[in-house]
């Protein structure tokens, strides 16, 4: 995009003079046929942050515009508008210095939406949070097709803060305002023309006449609609913010996730009154950032970064050849396609294949591909009952049932037909690595990639290396998932790696719990409480009953420490096939869609740490060992492989911000009162 925008502005194009421009502003200017250009060019970076320095410096641009007959803002990075504000500079900011902030930014923006002649943002890609309110301070918006608009603070524990709030609900029908700001959604640019988000749609070429054409008519804006005029009054807002709080209600607590809450306060309260709800915007917004659950969301957000930074270079990876088109494998073959690689798929079983081609077109719909990129994934995946692929791949994923035997047959299979310098991977989730190499060509290039179900949404892939992986190799996986968009962690061949090693004794401690004689929905009540996005009940119906058993009885004979014993009624559930939501029928009853546990009834007392603490202790267990390099790391897999909840920031983080030593006591506690599972890890006492 940056050639198109500047070569459009062409001799016109100058940057802001010498010492500014030393200085890395993120503003460019350009003068063509009388219309002003500010162009966004955040230095260092592929995309545009919103930072205190982009806007005083846009606040010092507009000081250098003149009289223009237009003002246009866009974007020089192909990657779009810009990605929202620049959530580093919150640091650990007070709410009084971010208030003090916001209100700075506020006034630039009120300064650009004050100007005399017309202001035009022009967006292509993304306009997310700020970069959205900044086109939002602009009279008109024009989209090149494909833009998208959005406020996703939400996800981080705020809403937007400036201006967004007053800006989007004055602009729009405000219940779709709302809504947009209540989900994080974003709207893609036919659904931003419908909303009256944007003025007008066109293409990069025709971008030059588009403005042009704003520039002369100078259209007025819309009378506002019925709705917008309804909602002036205050009733019709009480009415309209009480059926957004129960929404609000199904998917989160005010005391869990205050933001959504503060914002449709913001505009009961203040949503008649722009002023009054820009300033009530901006100490809302300050209060939210100080709060417990938008640090731990960001930091959420920095941790995901951290396994995207690892994920980065080359992977060296074209084909790769998937062994067994089964649950695993058929999904893990589609995902790689769809995320450009040439894939090929083999199975013994014809029908396995045939069933792993649809669910490719489905995973192909239910990531809204349009046609030509369906028709183009579904190209690259090809079945391949006869393993050609094998001899033609630089990567070899092996997913066949968990049995060593069976394993080590094809790993024989395979050294013979695999080019040099291939990796061969398995997906293996409970068996160890190191009992594996003995059949394999290099042990140097063998490792594990340990993907979760369904691939298509758990965006975690644990990255395994026995003593003898090559590190280039382990570089080179990671790269491979960052490459098809999965953030890998890497961790060492142990039982149950990390993810199962720490989320089974949560899964097994839900059943002992039920053996008690405590319901179902109680316990996944307190799960919920807690922030997890499901109870641990509904969440092993989810995974598979059977694979669940499986997991926790290797777990069982493979770990040196007492686990919960494994629980009949697990065993009878699984030996009459009700194996959880593929079956349809497991502790839940899953025929008519997702359980919905509610409950009433009050846990007992200890019912919440029994269920966490084991968890917190088994992750404690694979620092001490080893198998995770840090707590970083194991927050960041047990969020993105488990969904831990969020709102704590991790399992490593919630101990530490419990206190490690309070933990380690009250596990000692509940030893003594229901077994030595409960005997916390000697690692705590090295925290
Ligand atoms: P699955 O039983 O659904 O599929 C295995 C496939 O392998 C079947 O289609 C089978 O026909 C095929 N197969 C058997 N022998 C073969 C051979 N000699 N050559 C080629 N194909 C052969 O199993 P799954 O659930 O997909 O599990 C596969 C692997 O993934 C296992 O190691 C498992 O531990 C691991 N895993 C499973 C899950 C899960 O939730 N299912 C999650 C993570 C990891």
């Amino acid at each position: 995009m940056t050639g198109p925008v500047l070569s459009f502005l062409g001799e016109a194009h100058r940057e802001m003079g010498p010492a500014a421009a030393a200085k890395g502003h993120p503003w460019r200017h350009g003068e063509a046929r009388g219309i002003h250009w500010l162009v966004l060019d955040c230095a260092g970076s592929a995309v545009n942050t919103i930072s205190e320095g982009v806007l005083t410096g846009l606040d010092a641009a507009l000081d250098q515009i003149g009289t223009p007959k237009a003002l246009v803002i866009r974007s020089a990075k192909p990657a779009g508008f810009a990605a929202g504000a620049d959530i580093d500079s919150f640091g650990d900011m007070s709410d009084r210095g971010a208030a003090e902030l916001l209100k700075r930014g506020h006034a630039v923006l009120d300064r650009l939406e004050r100007l005399d002649c017309p202001t035009i943002a022009v967006v292509h890609g993304a306009a997310l949070g700020a970069g959205f309110e900044i086109a939002l301070a602009c009279d008109h918006r024009i989209a090149i097709r494909g833009a998208t608009f959005g406020f996703p603070e939400v996800k981080l524990g705020l809403h937007p803060g400036l201006g967004g709030t007053f800006r989007l609900t004055g602009l729009i029908d405000p219940t779709e305002a709302m809504t947009l700001m209540l989900t994080g959604k974003t709207a893609h640019t036919d659904k931003a023309k419908r909303l009256g988000i944007v003025d007008a749609v066109t293409e990069e070429r025709h971008v030059a006449a588009a403005v042009a054409a704003l520039a002369e008519d100078r259209p007025k804006r819309p009378e506002p609609g019925l709705k917008s005029r309804a909602f002036r009054l205050e009733a019709a807002r009480s009415y309209g913010a009480g059926r957004m709080r129960d929404e609000t209600g199904k998917q989160a607590s005010r005391a869990q996730y205050p933001a959504p809450y503060a914002l449709i306060d913001l505009w009961e309260k203040h949503g008649d009154d722009r002023k009054r709800m820009q300033s009530a915007e901006i100490e809302s917004f300050a209060t939210l950032l100080d709060s417990e659950t938008s640090r731990n969301l960001r930091r959420v957000f920095f941790l995901r970064q951290g396994l995207r930074a690892d994920a980065r270079g080359n992977d060296g990876i074209a084909h790769v050849h998937v062994i067994g088109a089964g649950a695993m494998g058929a999904e893990i073959a589609a995902w790689a396609a769809i995320k450009g690689k040439q894939v090929t798929l083999g199975d013994v079983k014809l029908e396995a294949l045939g069933h792993a081609m649809k669910t490719a077109a489905e995973t192909c719909r239910n990531s809204h591909l349009n046609t030509i990129e369906t028709r183009d994934a579904l190209d690259r995946l090809m079945p391949d009952p006869r393993s050609y692929g094998l001899s033609q791949a630089d990567l070899v994923i092996e997913a066949v049932p968990e049995e060593t035997e069976l394993k080590e047959k094809i790993y024989r299979q395979a050294a013979a037909a695999m080019k040099e310098g291939a990796i061969l991977a398995s997906n293996t989730s409970s068996l160890q690595l190191a009992a594996l190499t003995g059949a394999v060509a290099d042990p140097t290039r063998f490792a594990g990639l340990h993907f979760f179900n369904p691939v298509s949404k758990m965006q975690l892939v644990e990255v395994v290396r026995h003593a003898g992986t090559d590190d280039a190799v382990l570089r080179r996986l990671a790269a491979f998932c960052g490459a098809i968009d999965r953030l890998p962690v890497q961790v060492a061949d142990a039982p149950g790696f990390l993810v199962n090693r720490a989320l089974t004794p949560y899964l097994m401690e839900a059943m002992v719990l039920m053996d008690d004689g405590i319901d179902k929905e109680v316990i996944d009540r307190a799960a919920l409480d807690f922030g997890m996005p499901m109870g641990p009940v509904t969440l092993a119906d989810q995974v598979g009953l059977d694979i669940g058993l499986h997991v926790a009885t290797s777990l069982s004979e493979s770990l040196d420490r007492p686990m919960a014993p494994i629980s009949q009624r697990l065993r009878d559930k699984v030996a009459a096939g009700e194996t959880g939501k593929k079956a349809g029928q497991g502790f839940y009853d899953w025929s008519n869609g997702a359980p919905h546990p509610a409950s009433d009834g009050a846990p007992p007392a200890d019912l919440t740490d029994r269920l966490i603490l084991p968890m917190l202790d088994a992750c404690v267990e694979c620092l001490r060992t080893g198998v995770a390099r840090d707590e970083d790391e194991v927050d960041a897999a047990m969020i993105f492989a488990t969904g831990f909840a969020p709102l704590r920031g991790g399992p490593m983080h919630y101990a530490r911000s419990r206190g490690f030593s309070a933990i380690a006591n009250r596990l000692e506690d509940l030893a003594e009162r229901h077994g030595p599972r409960f005997t916390p890890d000697r690692g705590w006492r090295s925290m």
